[in-house]
């Protein structure tokens, strides 16, 4: 009886660490030959890696268009200050054009295996964050992607106003200084925090999982990180090298 119980929890442990999945963040930029990130070339090297899930940053213009970027700012110009007109003068640094967010969840539909982890960017108030989240979740509706879609967001009130309009919705939180009793309380489906708070708190895994919350942690570019991650059964790592820890 004895064997059998150590059996099942080798077993247990085993498959609760080859549970921890991929996602490749700002798409998978650092390849060869590398691109830039957040573009759909970034998208379309991710789509390849056969992974879980490729994160992007959604911001809007001026005029109201929703754009993929990481920063406040394309060149010199603050996006939420700029109309997409003036914005797209400037192409990325890879030649492609600026990117509107129709155009990288369209090439996210071409492969409806690889989760779209969007993350909505703060704003400079509730009212335009509640405009951009609004926006996003009709677009990824109308382009019936739905199912393919998750968010994140280091507003608390993005968070919260997706899962006021969308309950079912998935949405992790990633300022980090929420506990996972706290993530669960908002109504959030889980965590997705900088590696080192996960670090200071060794507890909050098994919490944030004995809870039924999303375990996620940013940016793991560094092997040992990720196995003591994995070790403590985290479900996601979000990561600029998803072609080297796939596979271990
Ligand atoms: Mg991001």
């Amino acid at each position: 009886m004895k064997k059998i119980i150590l059996g099942l929890a080798v077993l247990s442990t085993v498959i609760m660490k080859a549970q921890t999945q991929i996602i490749a963040h700002r798409g998978y930029f650092q390849a060869q030959p590398p691109t830039t990130e957040n573009s759909i070339a970034s998208l379309e090297n991710a789509q390849k890696l056969k992974i879980y899930g490729s994160e992007f940053d959604v911001r809007m213009t001026k005029d109201g268009v929703l754009v993929v970027n990481h920063d406040e700012h394309h060149g010199e110009m603050e996006i939420s200050e700029t109309s997409f007109k003036d914005l797209e003068k400037l192409k990325l640094s890879n030649g492609e054009k600026f990117p509107t967010l129709k155009d990288y969840l369209k090439q996210g539909k071409k492969d409806s295996s690889l989760k779209l982890i969007v993350e909505i960017k703060p704003a400079k108030t509730p009212e335009i964050e509640n405009e951009i989240t609004q926006k996003t979740l009709k677009m990824i509706k109308d382009m019936k992607l739905e199912g393919q879609s998750e968010y994140i967001s280091f507003s608390l009130n993005v968070c919260k106003q997706i899962k006021k309009l969308e309950p079912k919705f998935k949405v992790q939180y990633l300022n980090g200084e929420l506990s996972p009793e706290q993530i669960k309380n908002e109504g959030l489906d889980g965590m997705d925090y900088h590696y080192s708070v996960f670090q200071k708190n060794p507890t909050w895994i098994s919490e944030a999982k004995a809870l039924g919350l999303i375990t996620n942690s940013w940016t793991v570019n560094d092997a040992a990180v990720y196995q003591e991650l994995k070790n403590q059964g985290i479900g996601f790592v979000t990561t600029n090298i998803p072609d080297q820890l796939k596979n271990k």
